[in-house]
């Protein structure tokens, strides 16, 4: 049971629109805060968009999505669960990136996870590009790699852009089971679709085992049967979540990079996430989310939403 110190302010207390936004209006407590060692769930900030290939701008999601997280209440609407009187849950605040030094930011990034990992915090990020997630896997999968459910438009699994050994958000999870961070044989990658460079991707998942389920098949079988095949790949022991917000179509969420047309509505959305329920995920991130390209802002509000289905997903795994 969480204690008094980690409540969100409550709406009725303080009106939404008001104070300073933490997520979920939660509190804040940085790194040697005297609550720190007490926290359950870390939710931080990952402001950095030097691995996209195409159109930037993440590095500014995770001051909007704090910002429509207001807007969260305290009660999941199906399961009744209270997440935040469950476990002690508190706004990390961001790990800071070095904007021109991309290999720095990668090591400042693994350290911090590393750090909490070691404290026993659980973290749930929002990014930044797809990227930012390499380094919390190296931070927190290094000792034993983890099983994955991955929500995404591509796989990001492919070999290095423009030559050399060059990391972008087009090949995190590669370089993740290339380093023996997550096991492939307990991942599933769910929504693909768009334009294909190549099939470079496919072949590296036929060739390690790694399930892939196209949006044509989740549709064609519907959410809970796939869902369903997800819990039996991932199992029971330790695995990440990884949410692209691209995963959903770009009628709904336009503001990120590389939107693909043809994908789940936002009720589609947050069901994946609810039928997540029952594994053991001991991290997660949602990424991708580019305020400069969302005309709206609604694309940081159903990122702050999922954010709340992962979280109560995380609780019920303590
Ligand atoms: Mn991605
Ligand atoms: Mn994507």
């Amino acid at each position: 049971m969480a204690d008094a110190f980690f409540q969100p302010i409550s709406g009725m207390e303080l009106p939404r629109f008001a104070g300073i936004p933490t997520f979920m209006r939660l509190p804040h407590v940085p790194e040697g805060h005297p609550r720190e060692r007490d926290v359950q769930i870390g939710l931080l900030g990952l402001p950095w968009d030097g691995g996209t290939s195409n159109r930037p701008g993440p590095r500014h999601g995770p001051r909007q999505i704090r910002d429509y997280s207001t807007m969260i209440r305290a009660q999941h609407p199906v399961t009744g669960l209270r997440p935040f009187e469950a476990a002690n849950c508190a706004d990390l605040g961001d790990v800071g990136p070095n904007p021109v030094d991309g290999p720095d930011t990668l090591d400042r990034f693994e350290r911090a996870f590393a750090s909490l990992k070691a404290k026993g915090i659980r973290p749930l990020s929002a990014g930044g590009d797809h990227l930012c997630t390499f380094p919390v896997l190296r931070g927190i999968a290094r000792a034993a790699p983890l099983g994955l459910v991955h929500f995404d438009s591509h796989t990001d699994l492919f070999p290095a852009y423009f030559g050399g050994k060059t990391l972008t958000h087009g090949n995190p999870f590669r370089n993740a089971v290339e380093e023996e961070l997550l096991d492939p044989k307990r991942m599933i990658q769910i929504g693909i679709r768009g334009t294909m460079y190549d099939s470079a991707d496919r072949d590296f998942a036929k060739a390690h085992g790694i399930r892939i389920v196209t949006i044509e098949e989740l549709f064609a079988r519907g959410i809970a049967d796939v869902m369903a095949e997800a819990r039996e790949i991932v199992g029971t022991k330790p695995a990440y979540m990884s949410y692209d917000i691209d995963f959903v179509d770009p009628s709904v969420a336009p503001g990120t990079g590389t939107p693909e047309w043809g994908g789940p509505n936002a009720y589609q959305a947050m069901q994946v996430v609810r039928e997540c329920a029952g594994l053991n995920i001991v991290g997660a991130d949602m990424v991708e989310v580019s305020p400069p390209v969302d005309p709206t802002g609604g694309t940081a509000w159903l990122a702050a939403s999922l954010m709340f289905e992962m979280l109560c997903v995380m609780v019920a795994a303590l």
